[in-house]
């Protein structure tokens, strides 16, 4: 059997936990509290680019800051904010088994999961711009004869399968249930 983990709300408490650290961070910079999470809300695309958003916001503010500087900071604490249990369960289903497809900016997903320290326990980890779709595909091609468990937390990244192409495909949407249990059900039925 082969997992297919999601970052952003399933292994990482993106929005529960580092969003308001990362309007902390930028309260800490001079930003009025509150206004980081407005101007969220304003620029939330598809794709969240950081940096646009933290130098948007020193601008608005007149904040005499260097972006980079809140952006580093920013990220410095990206362990913290680690979804323990369910690594606890990677690591025990093992790397060979296990990867990671992000969805957004390259760059920051890049740099985010650098930080946290988990690519070592995926056997890939694949960041997209948009759609995961063509990314599950492929896998579960390459793993054909084996069942597929793709671990989401957004239902749009199920909707826009193609499930004829890939039979061996299962999904589970994540609201922080305990997962290996019923991975283990799932391995023994
Ligand atoms: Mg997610």
């Amino acid at each position: 059997m082969k997992y297919i983990f999601d970052f952003d709300d399933v292994l990482f408490h993106n929005t529960a936990q580092f969003k308001k650290h990362m309007y902390s961070c930028l309260e800490k910079a001079g930003v009025p509290h509150g206004r980081p999470e407005e101007h969220y809300k304003e620029m939330r695309g598809n794709i969240f680019l950081p940096k646009k958003y933290i130098s948007g916001l020193l601008i608005r503010e007149k904040i005499d800051k260097k972006a980079e500087d809140v952006y580093r900071e920013m990220l410095s604490k990206t362990k913290n904010f680690l979804n323990i249990e369910l690594l606890k369960t990677v690591k025990k289903l093992g790397k060979n088994n296990c990867y990671l497809i992000t969805q957004g900016d390259k760059k920051f997903h890049q740099d985010k999961i650098k930080k946290s320290g988990v690519a070592p326990l995926f056997r890939e980890v694949v960041i997209v711009p948009e759609r995961k779709k063509i990314a599950i595909e492929r896998i579960c091609r390459k793993h054909k004869n084996e069942e597929v468990i793709f671990i989401d937390d957004r239902q749009k990244f199920f909707d826009e399968l193609d499930l004829k192409k890939c039979p061996n495909l299962k999904t589970i949407l994540y609201t922080g249930q305990n997962l290996e249990s019923y991975f283990q059900y799932l391995s023994t039925t």
